[in-house]
């Protein structure tokens, strides 16, 4: 992408409504633009690192044996009249009416939808154990939207619904999504720890959140300090097999939200060496909640008994939205956003010290054809603007690496590449630098 020709409203100044520094960054940077309260566009370089984080939860939700599908934003008020939740959800639903009067709102969640999907299609266990999942926009009209997408009233969110027919198969399919999501976070470069959470308005009585620490988290948390270094079940992980013991020892160490902190219990159980009393981020939750909606919505299949069960449930949730600025409270410096590659808008950005020289100008747009060819996820600053400030930007927005060329170098047949992770800089022949970033 030639940056004389892309869309990336960088911002000079600090937006002083922003409090905390991914906002700042999302903002500097053009990921988003705020169009009312809790209400954000994703500009082009944004948009590109939550595709990222999308694709990355989708090889993981897929791998895990969850199937992908799309339910609509607008829900039917009548399906959670049959749950009992639509009295029950309060202010946070934003309710509509159409043209007809009838009743419908905007979802902040969707159990209660694949719930009727399920039971319209679903009637036997030979079609058990099941997992549909989709990625779709909610709203929650939020009493303190904040932090920009961190918290904001419409987001992107990943959930997925298991449907087992008992409690053990059910259980399994939970052990198959925590350890999901114990990769997807890891992927994005992300420390997730799985905490014992309360289950607020979903219910149920089995439920992790998957949380971030950081000092601008709105939770307290509690945990062991060995699960920051727990190594993370590998992509050859059986997810047909047993589980269980993975889930064990994660979970074996303590670890819980301030909603479930028992003091007594966390001074008993974690030596005062490896307390971590710290602020978190909420990424993701997961739930069993057995048949809270399988039995009043009647989602019921026919046994190998052949009597009809009520099958049993559980919902698992990622906030893509905020996944984004959690990654970005993680990974950043004085610059500048610091991308783990794996989420990089751009995996290098080009730089021409000295665009509108015709020799300078050939070696780079030369040079960028063959890092495209490659397969690099090229950003090209072909712009006509002092160095400095092309360096500024590249820091800013968070590209890993920085390939240089001006004149000076292309004298000497040589550019120059900055880790921006580390501030190292190497120089070597040109003719080697799409080996060396390959
Ligand atoms: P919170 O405690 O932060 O309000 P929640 O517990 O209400 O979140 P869940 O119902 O568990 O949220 O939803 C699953 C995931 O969706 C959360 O773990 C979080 O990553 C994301 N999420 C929830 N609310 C928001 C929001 N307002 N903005 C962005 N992401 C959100
Ligand atoms: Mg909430
Ligand atoms: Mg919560
Ligand atoms: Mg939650």
């Amino acid at each position: 992408m030639r940056l004389s020709r892309y869309f990336l409203p960088v911002l000079r100044d600090v937006p002083k409504e922003a409090e905390i520094a991914s906002h700042r960054l999302m903002l500097r940077a053009g990921m988003i633009r705020q169009q009312a309260s809790g209400l954000y566009s994703w500009l082009p370089l944004g948009y590109k690192v939550l595709m990222k984080v999308k694709a990355i939860i989708e090889e993981e939700q897929n791998r895990s044996g969850a199937i992908e599908l799309l339910m609509p934003t607008i829900q039917s008020a009548d399906l959670w009249r049959e749950s009992g939740r639509y009295d029950a959800y309060g202010k946070e639903m934003l309710r509509i009416e159409d043209r007809n009067e009838r009743e419908f709102l905007y979802g902040p969640t969707n159990e209660e939808v694949i719930t009727d999907i399920f039971r319209t299609y679903v009637k036997s266990y030979k079609d058990l154990p099941l997992n549909l999942y989709h990625i779709q926009w909610k709203f929650r009209d939020e009493l303190r939207p904040r932090f920009g997408t961190m918290r904001s009233r419409e987001f992107l969110m990943k959930d997925a619904y298991s449907f087992d027919l008992d409690k053990d198969a059910a259980v399994k399919a939970y052990e198959r999504m925590f350890v999901a999501y114990l990769r997807t976070y890891a992927r994005m470069g992300l420390t997730a720890i799985p905490m014992r959470a309360d289950t607020g308005p979903i219910g149920g009585d089995l439920s992790h959140e998957f949380i971030i620490l950081a000092d601008t988290g709105e939770s307290a948390v509690f945990c062991h300090r060995d699960l920051l270094e727990k190594p993370i079940p590998s992509k050859d992980t059986d997810f047909r097999g047993d589980l269980k013991p993975i889930v064990d020892d994660w979970t074996s160490l303590y670890a819980a939200t301030e909603e479930m902190v028992d003091e007594a219990a966390y001074e008993a159980a974690v030596p005062e060496d490896k307390r971590v009393s710290a602020r978190g981020i909420e990424v993701g939750h997961i739930f069993y909640f057995g048949t809270k909606y399988s039995e009043p919505m009647k989602a019921t299949v026919t046994g190998q008994d052949g009597k009809e069960t009520t099958v049993h449930m559980g919902s698992y949730g990622v906030g893509l939205t905020r996944v984004v600025p959690a990654i970005i409270e993680a990974f950043h410096d004085d610059a500048g956003i610091v991308w783990p590659v794996s989420v990089a808008p751009f995996e290098a950005v080009l730089i021409n010290l000295k665009a509108g020289d015709a020799e300078c100008d050939a070696a780079c747009d030369k040079l960028y054809g063959e890092l495209s060819a490659a397969g690099l996820d090229m950003l090209y600053d072909d712009r006509d603007q002092p160095a400095g400030s092309k360096f500024a930007t590249a820091d800013l927005v968070g590209i890993p690496y920085q390939i240089i060329l001006g004149p000076r170098g292309l004298k000497a047949g040589e550019a120059e590449i900055k880790h921006r992770k580390s501030g190292e800089r190497e120089t070597l022949p040109i003719a080697d630098a799409v080996a060396r970033l390959k």
